[in-house]
């Protein structure tokens, strides 16, 4: 590969030039949703981020395996030990079985991250599938002398690791800051140390999914899934970790504890992590009645948001930040990035249509400019992913592009080879890396006949003619289009 790609790893706290153990081979493993209720947009942002690295990595001819979970069991309410499993819990509210429940968000998971085009992982390992793995793993940990068992539950003695290790490692934080700015959590009668974590945790009677082990009937800790399953599928060491970066100071820090306790090292050489969404500056939650799901954006459905925002403007919209900075939800910055999104996707449908003309004198402001935005397409993914960048690069070329599209410009006053070039990168960028495609409401026929439409309606209020023009309203609601009304007139409309 001609440029270098730069990462910002957690770990390090600065960019570093992101270098495989095993070239062309990728391993990168992201921690996936806990399947027990709808999944929110902040889990969508950084699942479509991941979706970009992974998109990138292979453009640049990486062969990645990526690595996603599901959290089927072991995820308890306070993130911590204590409180009830997350999916046992609503299990027991709907009177369904657990794994109904599990089997219903996967399934719907599924549909929203393909609804936002997101590329499926290479493989996508269940909790409950690696029980033995799990198992497994407490057994080494407890044979290093990093943890011990109490009652049929297991830790992991947090400051015993530290003597010889940093468990901050993460985060840069010193174990005496950690132990003084902890609460006191569940299990902490049994537990040696305020910091410690359970392993594998004693099932109560009433507990509806639990396993047999060397310690009793119980089920495991949350964070030991990933460690199995990371070490099942990458092996000990591997490229990439990511994540939330609400998983940073205790989920992940305590996974690096259990490999290192286990297997004597980091899992990860680049530990990557995402940013949170906000809603007009505020933190996206449910108690603040601020956080919508994403078919609740797609339809518009939320007193916050004005109309609805589809899915490839939504993904657009994540896109326009770099995954490290906070995103905020507002309904002008949604409207601005539809209306980014369509141009650039305007752009790309003129382009499949463009031919060069035969080479005139070659125009030499014409040919450097698209050179310099192909370059900076690349330069903006190799700095750390910087999407926006990116899109800005691409904003770019679709100036030359629609220059040649609409005859401003003569095609032929570019070379072949640089004409060439601004094809394939704008068609490897919008597609392939930033995994935008054309919006199936609002391409070639469709998007035609509703223009019409629309310019009879404006037409037929011009004239005054206003049943006419709510007849055409409503007709169209009733076959699933909202038209967009504003002071100009019809100038938009959504598929609901
Ligand atoms: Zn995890």
């Amino acid at each position: 590969m001609e440029q270098k790609l730069f990462v910002y790893n957690t770990l390090t706290r600065k960019k570093e030039e992101f270098i495989p153990l095993d070239a062309p081979h990728v391993g990168m493993y992201v921690c996936g949703p806990t399947v027990y209720s709808d999944v929110h947009l902040g889990n969508c942002r950084t699942f479509i981020s991941f979706d970009l690295i992974f998109r990138y990595l292979l453009h640049l001819g990486y062969k990645v395996r990526y690595v996603r979970n599901i959290t089927d069991a072991g995820h308890l309410e306070g993130d911590a030990d204590e409180g009830e499993d997350k999916v046992s819990k609503k299990a027991r509210l709907s009177q369904l079985e657990p794994m109904e429940i599990v089997q219903k968000y996967t399934v719907d998971f599924h549909e929203v991250m393909k609804t936002f085009n997101a590329l499926p992982p290479s493989i996508e390992p269940t909790a409950t599938g690696h029980i033995i793995e799990q198992i497994e793993l407490v057994k080494a940990i407890l044979d290093t002398g990093y943890a011990y068992e109490v009652d049929g539950s297991v830790y992991f003695d947090v400051e015993k690791y530290n003597l010889t290790q940093d468990y901050g490692i993460l985060n840069g934080r010193k174990l005496e800051d950690m132990l003084n700015n902890t609460r006191t959590l569940g299990g902490q009668n049994e537990k040696h140390g305020k910091l410690d974590f359970a392993l594998w945790i004693k099932a109560k009677p009433e507990h509806l999914m639990k396993w047999p082990s060397p310690w009793g009937v119980g089920f495991p800790g949350w964070h030991l899934e990933c460690s199995a399953m990371s070490n099942k599928y990458l092996g000990h060491k591997f490229d990439i970790h990511g994540g939330g970066m609400d998983l940073m100071a205790t989920h992940h820090t305590n996974e690096i504890a259990q490999n290192v306790a286990s297997c004597g090292n980091n899992p990860a050489t680049y530990w990557l992590h995402t940013n949170m969404l906000t809603v007009n500056g505020q933190k996206m939650s449910k108690s603040l009645g601020n956080s919508f799901l994403p078919e609740q954006l797609f339809k518009g459905e939320h007193e916050l948001l004005t109309r609805g925002y589809g899915p490839m403007a939504v993904r657009f919209f994540f896109m326009q930040a770099s995954y490290r900075s906070t995103v905020d939800f507002s309904n002008d910055a949604l409207e601005a990035a539809e209306k980014f999104y369509k141009h650039l996707a305007k752009a790309a449908k003129k382009l499949s249509a463009l031919q060069q003309n035969t080479l005139v004198a070659v125009d030499g402001e014409a040919e450097s400019a698209i050179i310099a935005a192909c370059e900076d397409c690349y330069n903006g993914m190799n700095d750390n992913f910087n999407s926006p960048k990116t899109l800005e690069a691409l904003n770019n070329l679709s100036k030359s592009i629609n220059s040649f599209a609409d005859g401003t410009r003569n095609s032929g006053a570019v070379s072949a080879e640089t004409f060439d070039r601004m094809k394939k990168t704008y068609n490897d960028f919008f597609y392939d890396v930033l995994g935008l495609k054309q919006d199936d409401n609002q391409s070639g026929d469709t998007e035609g006949l509703l223009g019409l439409i629309v310019d009879l309606r404006n037409q037929a209020k011009v004239n005054k003619d206003y049943a006419t023009s709510d007849k055409i309203r409503e007709g169209l609601k009733q076959i699933g289009f909202q038209l967009n009304d504003n002071k100009q007139g019809t100038t938009d409309w959504v598929k609901l």
